[in-house]
């Protein structure tokens, strides 16, 4: 696989590294995306993170950034023994192993030896160029990442208007103005009514406030 080595390839494209418009937590910038392989479309190389260059291959090139290809691919949120080449060529990189396994019987006798295949880490090669790591599994990640991010900051949203509200009642928190509520007489409706919790969480908040409730007689219902 030595012709698929990294080799800057500038005086094919010049001028085509751009900016940092990305970049990790520490500020480290970045010149493509946190989590995902930049290729380009008609050449299929793949955009360094660090450097923003373009390369057939990131694996040899990254130690130039004091990275192995692991260490590259933990650093950006890349996925274990994700090709550090692009899908296409990952792909034919398979496609011939495959076939040069195929045809040679001395390549099937030496992958039979399995302990021997993982000692020379054979094993691992095949394995990740076989079955190419989709990137659609990366895309995915990204969006539960986000999707999970994006909830947490509504959660946080909610909390500090309820504890406004709360506040506005002459209430320090929830166990507080629950237990207030509660000794008045307060029905769970109107409780929810006035943190606007749904009835899920406001029986959670009221067991965790020592709150005794009737339980919701569909989960009486669901008791063996
Ligand atoms: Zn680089």
């Amino acid at each position: 696989m030595t012709n698929t080595a990294a080799a800057p390839v500038s005086r094919f494209s010049p001028a085509r590294t751009h900016a940092h418009l990305w970049s990790l937590p520490d500020g480290t910038g970045l010149h493509a995306p946190y989590g995902q392989l930049v290729i380009e479309s008609g050449t299929g190389r793949v955009c360094c993170h660090l450097c923003g260059r373009w390369y057939v291959s990131l694996g040899g090139h990254v130690r130039r950034h004091g990275h192995t290809a692991e260490s590259y691919r933990e650093a950006l949120g890349l996925c274990r023994g994700r090709p550090l080449v692009a899908e296409t060529l990952s792909r034919s990189i398979a496609a011939r192993q495959r076939e040069a396994y195929r045809r040679s019987p001395e390549l099937r006798a030496y992958l039979a030896v399995g302990q021997e295949l993982c000692m020379t880490g054979q094993l691992a090669t095949l394995a990740a160029t076989a079955h190419t790591t989709s990137p659609s599994s990366e895309l995915t990640r990204l969006r539960r990442a986000s999707l999970d991010a994006g909830r947490a900051t509504r959660a946080a949203r909610r909390d500090r208007a309820l504890a406004a509200r709360l506040r506005d009642l002459g209430f320090n928190d929830l166990p507080g103005y629950l237990r207030h509520a509660h000794s008045t007489g307060a029905s769970l409706r109107s409780m929810a009514k006035t943190t606007r919790l749904g009835w899920t969480k406001l029986r959670r908040e009221l067991d965790a406030a020592g709150i005794a409730t009737r339980p919701a007689s569909r989960r009486v219902a669901l008791t063996p």
